[in-house]
C-alpha cells in the first residue's frame, strides 16, 4: 500500500525547509523527509555572516532549528528517513528506507550537496575506522584539541574551518594544490593573519598515515620542485567541495555531468512534470544558503500552480 502526498520535500537543508514553510502556508499540505544528515550542511558549519536579517551572525545549526520550528509552526510533516528509490517513470513513486511507499502529486528535491574526498585508501582506510580523517571540522576539531592536523583545500570552507581549528589546535597546516587561494580575500586573510596556522602552496596530499588505527602524519609532495615532507598530524580534514546528491534521480532527470539537475530557466521545474528543484542538489555557481532559501522558495510557488492547475 502506498502513502498519497499532495506536496513532497526531500531535504532539511535552508532550501527544504523554505519550501515548506511557503508549502505549508498555502494549505499543500507538505510532507518533508530530513534525510541522512538533518539541517544539512549549516549544521556543520560556524558562523553564518552574510544571511540578511542576521546582523551579529548565526551558528549553522541553530539557524536550522529556527528553520525548522517555522516550517512546523506552519503545520509541515517532518519525518527522518531517507528517500532511498525512485520512479518517475509514470507517476511519482518514490520510497522511503526502501520499504515505505510514496505516491505524490509534486516533488521537491532539495538534497543538496556532500563533501568530496581526495579517493587515496590511505584516506578512505582511516575514514572508515574513525581514526583521524574528516570532512567537518566543526564536528570533529574537538576530538584534535591541543593537537597538530593538516586540512587540504583553498576555498572559502577550508578557510573557514583553518581558522576555526586554529583555535582548537596547537598547529594548522594548510595545503592548497595551486600557488593560490580560491577563497575570497577576507577569508584569506584571516587564515594568513593566524599565527598556528602554516599554508603550503602547490602542494598535494601523497598519504595518511599511521599506525592502523590512528592517523600519525600526512605525506605531501611540492608539485614543482617534487620534494616529499612528512608532516606530523592526528587529525586530517578535506575540505575541497562538494558533490550533488543526486544519484537516485539519474534515471529520470536531466543532469549536467557532475550530477548537478537542470531546471528550467528561470523556473524550478524539472524535465519531469510535477517534479521541482532547489538548492545546492541545482547549483553549483552560488551555493549558498540564501540562495538556497531563494530557490526553495521558487520551488514551493512552482508546485503550487502546478497543484491548482491539475
Ligand atoms: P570550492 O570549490 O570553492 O573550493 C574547493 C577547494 O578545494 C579549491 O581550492 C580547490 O582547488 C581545492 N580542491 C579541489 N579538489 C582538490 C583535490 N583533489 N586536491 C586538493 N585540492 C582540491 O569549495 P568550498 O567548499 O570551499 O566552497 C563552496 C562554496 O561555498 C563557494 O562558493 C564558497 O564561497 C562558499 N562558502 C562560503 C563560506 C562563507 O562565506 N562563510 C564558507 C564556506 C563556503 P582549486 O582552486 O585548485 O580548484
Amino acid at each position: 500500500m502506498s502513502e498519497k502526498i499532495n506536496c513532497l520535500i526531500i531535504g532539511s537543508g535552508p532550501a527544504g525547509y523554505t519550501a515548506a514553510i511557503y508549502a505549508a502556508r498555502a494549505n499543500m499540505n507538505p510532507v518533508l523527509y530530513q534525510g541522512i544528515q538533518p539541517g544539512g550542511q549549516l549544521t556543520t558549519t560556524t558562523d553564518v555572516e552574510n544571511f540578511p536579517g542576521y546582523p551579529d551572525g548565526i551558528s549553522g545549526p541553530d539557524m536550522m532549528i529556527e528553520l525548522q520550528k517555522q516550517a512546523k509552526r506552519f503545520g509541515t510533516d517532518i519525518r527522518n528517513g531517507w528517500i532511498t528509490k525512485v520512479d518517475f517513470s509514470n507517476q511519482l513513486k518514490l520510497w522511503v528506507n526502501d520499504e515505505h511507499e510514496l505516491d505524490c502529486k509534486s516533488v521537491i528535491i532539495s538534497t543538496g550537496a556532500s563533501a568530496k574526498y581526495l579517493g587515496l585508501e590511505s584516506e578512505k582506510k582511516y575514514l572508515d575506522c574513525g581514526g583521524g580523517v574528516s570532512a567537518c571540522a566543526v564536528c570533529d576539531g574537538f576530538f584534535y584539541k591541543n593537537q597538530e592536523v593538516v586540512i587540504v583545500g583553498g576555498g572559502d570552507s577550508a578557510c573557514e574551518e583553518a581558522h576555526y581549528l586554529s583555535k582548537l589546535c596547537s598547529k594548522v597546516t594548510m595545503l592548497v594544490r595551486r600557488d593560490e587561494f580560491r577563497a575570497s580575500k577576507i577569508m584569506q586573510e584571516r587564515v594568513k593573519k593566524t599565527e598556528n596556522i602554516e599554508i603550503l602552496f602547490n602542494t598535494s596530499t601523497v598519504e595518511v598515515k599511521g599506525d592502523g588505527q590512528v592517523v600519525t602524519s600526512i605525506l605531501t609532495k611540492n608539485n614543482i620542485t617534487e620534494e616529499l615532507k612528512d608532516i606530523p598530524a592526528t587529525g586530517f580534514f578535506v575540505a575541497i567541495g562538494h558533490n550533488p546528491n543526486t544519484d537516485i534521480f539519474k534515471p529520470f532527470l536531466n543532469m549536467d555531468s557532475t550530477g548537478y539537475i537542470i531546471n528550467e530557466l528561470g523556473s524550478t521545474k524539472t524535465n519531469v512534470e510535477g517534479v521541482f528543484v532547489s538548492g545546492d542538489a541545482a547549483d553549483h555557481t552560488y551555493r549558498q544558503a540564501i540562495t538556497a532559501a531563494g530557490t526553495g522558495c521558487m520551488a514551493a510557488l512552482d508546485a503550487e500552480r502546478y497543484l491548482a492547475a491539475l
